[in-house]
Formats: C-alpha cells, structure tokens, sequence
C-alpha cells in the first residue's frame, strides 16, 4: 500500500511537471482575432492629460487603465505630416527607407509634384472623381499589414478605413484586400479604386445609402457640456481662430455653413463633415459596419482593421491646440472611442482583439496667440523667403532656373542645368547654406553631401537624416527656429517640424497579449510596427528600424 503511495505521488510529480515544460514551451501561440490600429490626426499627447477629468471610463480611459501607456512617445523625422506619419507607424521605419517623405513631394524624374497616394493607372470605385484614382503604389517598404498577409497564406484580411485617402491608404499596405476612404463635395460616400477591387462591396454600397453623413450635416455642432465646464481650452472667441467660414463660436449650424459658399465660390458641402467631431462619427459607424461587412476578428486567423481619424486634423488646423473646439472635438472623440471598444466586445469577443492607438503627429499652438503671452514664436513668410532663395542663387551664378523646386523646407537644384553650365552641386549647395544660415528664424541647414556622409543624432539633424530619401528628397534642408513656421496666416495652427509639441503623440496598447503598465521611457513611432510583429509572432516589415516594446507585450 506504501508503495503505491509512493508510486502514484511520483506520477503525480512526473505529471505535474510535464505541465510546467509544456507551459513553458509547447503551448499552443494565440494570436488576436483581430488587431485594430486607431491614428487620431493631429492628436498630441497632452490631450490625453488636459481633458483627462472630463473623459468618460469607457475610452481613452478603458485603454490607459488596462493597457500600456507610453508616454513619452515621438516622431523620430521631419516633416511631421499626415502621409509619412501614418506610413512610419505601420512600416516600423521612417521616410529615409519607405519612401513617403512628405503628403506632396517634387519628383526630380518627372519634373513635377506628385500627391503621395495619387496613381493614374487605377480607376475610381464608388465615385464620378478623379479623387478615386489612389493607392500605395509610392510606398516603397512592406507595412506589418502586408506582413501578416503573407503570414497567413493571405486568409488574414486588412481594410483600411480612415476620411483621408493617405490615412486609409498607407497604414493598409500593399496587399489589402480593401483602403476605404470619403469622398465629400456633393457625393458624400466612402469610395475606394480599382487597386482593390472593381465594385464596391453591398455592405458599404448599404453604408453610403443609409443617410448617416447627411443626417451628421443636418444638425448642429453644439458644445458635449457647458462651456464653462471646459476649464482647459481658451476662450471661445479669439483673434487666433480660422474657423467654419469664418464662423469661431458655437453653436455652428452645419447645415448652413454647408451650403455657405467662400470667396471663390465654393460650398463645402459633404466636405464640411471633415472638419467637424461629427467626421470621427462617421469613421466609427463606418469601422463598425466594416467588421460586420468583413466578418473580421471572427476566426483563429488574425485580421487587420485599421482606423484613422482625420478630423481631429482640421478642426486644430482651423482653431488651434487651445480652442473650446479642440477641446469640445477630443471629448467626442473619446465617446467614439467608447463606442468602438463596446462594438469590438460584442462582435469580436472581450480579450480576443488587441488595439493600438496613437497619432501621426501633433501641433503647435498658435504662434500668435503664444505672441500674445509674450512667448518667442511667430511666422515666416514663404513667398519672401522663397523669392530670397531664388534672388541669391541667381545674382551668385547670373543664370535663371538653376532650381526646380522649394517644398517641405528642401531646395531641389535643376541637376540638368547645372550640368550643363559646369555648376559644381555641392558647392552650390554650401553657398546657399551659408547664406540660409544667416536668414532670419531658420534654426539649421544641411546640405545633401552632409546629411548623407554624417552619423547625424540629435533634435534637428538627425529627424532631417531619418526623413531623407537619397532619391526623393532635395539637395538643401533647413529647421525653423522652434514655435516658426512658414505661413502667411496669422489665425490656426500647422504641424511638420522637429520640435517636440510636433512629435509627442500618445502611444497606448491595449487587448490581448498586452501588459498593464506605463512608462515614461522613451519610445519611437517606428517601434510600433515590429512590436506588433513580435505580438503576432511573424516576420517584422522589410525596412524596420525601430525595436520591440517588449515591456508591452506577453
Ligand atoms: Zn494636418
């Protein structure tokens, strides 16, 4: 009887202990269902903070308590625009290697601009507009989308849904089955192109029918609480504000301001809904339709949703970081959140998905109004300082046309006409450096042959070194001085530089696989992208340069 005692307890152990080795090692990898990437355009980090007390448990609230929360998050390049910022997430790398190094760029081998998204071999889908005619065909690196395609034997979906073209577009990758975004004017749809697929799928032909944009534009944008209530903004009305056809108080009547035309005679129409909290409405109802129409998130093989919200952008664009609108705008925002969370619980399944939400860059506040504080900051104006460039370069080398483009602060020299009159570029180059340097609010400015033979660090270098693309960018590069930008309006705000109220943006991981902390360690917009590969256990995006957040994950 002792015996086998002894005998059964050594079983036990023998068992138990199996159990272990398997936990350790033998354990069966669960993916998410699904993984959700939410960019809020234009969000800076301190929008988590400043509107904190009045945020609902339900959004950003739910992320930060039961997820990781990394605080000190940045932008690792210039400029810090929409396309780049939405590429860099989800390619784990930076312009100098994806290529997308700005929304517009000169292209020095067609001598012209050419829009990020733009491709003139597809075809509309879904709309009568030339707006139609996009896709990813610039983008030069695979997104973490595009790898876990190839991961699942292309069973796992990606659908791209954002009001901007780039937004949806970029973050879907390559080999999305679908990038949906709005097409305003007077259609008012979510469209796509032939990239994807030839025909609009019933649900989002359904979506478009279903009245929802107009019935967001037939009522009015008035303030979630009690203006009083929003102790952290500014007051309604400013000097600093652009506003809805010149409209910067509450309530706005939407519908009107719709119809109301500007100086060239031109209506918003289904346009207006991207300047108003009601776009981010929109991109929520139409997110939650796509898990439906998709079935994503509803097998074993993991899916990719991706979501922007474009909105955010141009209300700060309009009326600044400390506006009632921003203000008003991120409270609502918050409550889309919420409802997207509580859409994900039901159709997918608590604990099943994992989301990730960050922004594509940040803003700085109004110039003017930090003026008006007595702050240093301010503007320079682009057509001088481009006519100055020009007068320089001419009155040194007596000749017209020896430069062929001046945008996202790089100077492109015409390569060809200085061929031919025997103008060394470097030297030419230097020569407009020196004088750059001495001009009035430009901080730095790197030369080609600089950026490009210098291990460059630091604040401005070495965000101009991880923005520049040896093929794509130009030959001069150069820095405002911090809180300056180039603009000849004195009302809104912009985004694009180095600085930090440009590149601290929120970063928060949350659902499954992730860890419950925060940090105020920190991190990059690039190590998204190969964190996110280490979650899913696939391949990291071909041109990763960032590193794996594992305090984040399991
Ligand atoms: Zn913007």
């Amino acid at each position: 009887m002792r015996n086998l005692i002894l005998f059964m307890l050594g079983l036990t152990l023998i068992y138990s202990s199996k159990i272990e080795a398997q936990n350790q090692t033998d354990q069966p990898f669960s993916s998410p269902k699904l993984v959700v990437g939410i960019v809020v355009d234009q969000m800076r980090y301190d929008y988590l903070t400043r509107f904190w007390d009045q945020y609902g448990q339900d959004g950003f609230k739910r992320m930060i308590k039961d997820g990781y929360n990394l605080k000190n998050n940045h932008y690792n390049y210039v400029p810090t625009y929409t396309a780049p910022g939405h590429t860099s997430i989800y390619t784990g790398t930076s312009p100098r290697y994806h290529g997308i190094i700005a929304n517009n760029w000169y292209d020095r081998y067609v001598d012209q601009y050419i829009y990020c998204a733009d491709d003139q071999k597809v075809q509309p889908v879904g709309t009568r507009a030339e707006a139609g005619k996009m896709s990813p065909v610039q983008l030069l690196a695979s997104t973490v989308t595009d790898q876990n395609r190839i991961a699942t034997q292309f069973k796992g979906k990606t659908i791209g849904v954002a009001l901007k073209d780039r937004a949806s577009i970029m973050p879907a990758g390559h080999s999305a089955n679908a990038a949906y975004w709005f097409y305003g004017k007077d259609e008012g749809h979510f469209i796509t192109s032939s990239y994807y697929m030839d025909e609009l799928p019933q649900w989002v032909k359904s979506f478009n029918q279903s009245g929802k944009a107009d019935a967001y534009l037939n009522q009015k944008w008035e303030p979630l609480h009690p203006l009083s209530t929003y102790t952290q903004s500014g007051p309604d009305k400013t000097d600093y504000e652009g506003g809805l056809r010149g409209q910067t108080t509450f309530p706005y009547d939407l519908k009107k301001i719709s119809q109301k035309e500007n100086d060239k005679g031109e209506a918003y129409g289904y346009d207006l809904i991207f300047n108003v909290p009601f776009g981010n409405s929109l991109t929520t109802d139409f997110a939650l339709a796509a898990i439906d129409g998709e079935a994503l998130g509803q097998d074993e093989i993991t899916d990719f949703l991706t979501i922007s919200y474009s909105s955010t952008d141009y209300v700060g664009h309009n009326f600044g970081v400390n506006s009632k609108e921003v203000h008003d705008t991120y409270l609502r925002l918050d409550k889309d959140i919420a409802r997207l969370l509580k859409g994900l619980d039901e159709k997918v399944g608590k604990g099943s998905y994992t989301v990730f939400l960050t922004a594509d860059h940040a803003a700085v506040q109004v110039p003017a109004y930090l003026r008006s504080q007595k702050m240093e900051a301010g503007y320079v104006n682009p057509k001088t300082l481009n006519a100055d460039i020009k007068a320089f370069v001419q009155q040194k080398y007596q000749e017209e046309g020896l430069l062929s483009s001046h945008s996202n602060r790089q100077i492109f020299f015409n390569y060809k006409k200085l061929d031919s009159l025997d103008i060394n570029r470097r030297e030419m180059a230097n020569a407009l450096k020196d004088y750059l340097t001495t001009y009035p609010k430009i901080a730095q400015v790197y030369t080609r042959e600089m950026i490009e033979s210098g291990g460059f660090s630091g604040l401005i270098a070495g965000r101009i070194k991880n923005g520049f693309n040896p093929k794509r960018s130009g030959d001069v590069v150069y820095e405002f001085e911090p809180a300056y930008y180039a603009s000849s309006s004195r009302t809104g705000t912009t985004h694009g530089s180095a600085y930090k109220y440009d590149t601290h943006i929120p970063l928060i991981f949350y659902g499954k696989g992730i860890h419950k902390g925060e940090t105020t360690q920190a991190s990059e917009i690039v190590d998204i992208a190969p964190t996110l590969s280490a979650l899913l256990g696939i391949a990291f995006p071909n041109a990763t340069t960032g590193k794996v957040l594992y305090q984040v994950i399991d």
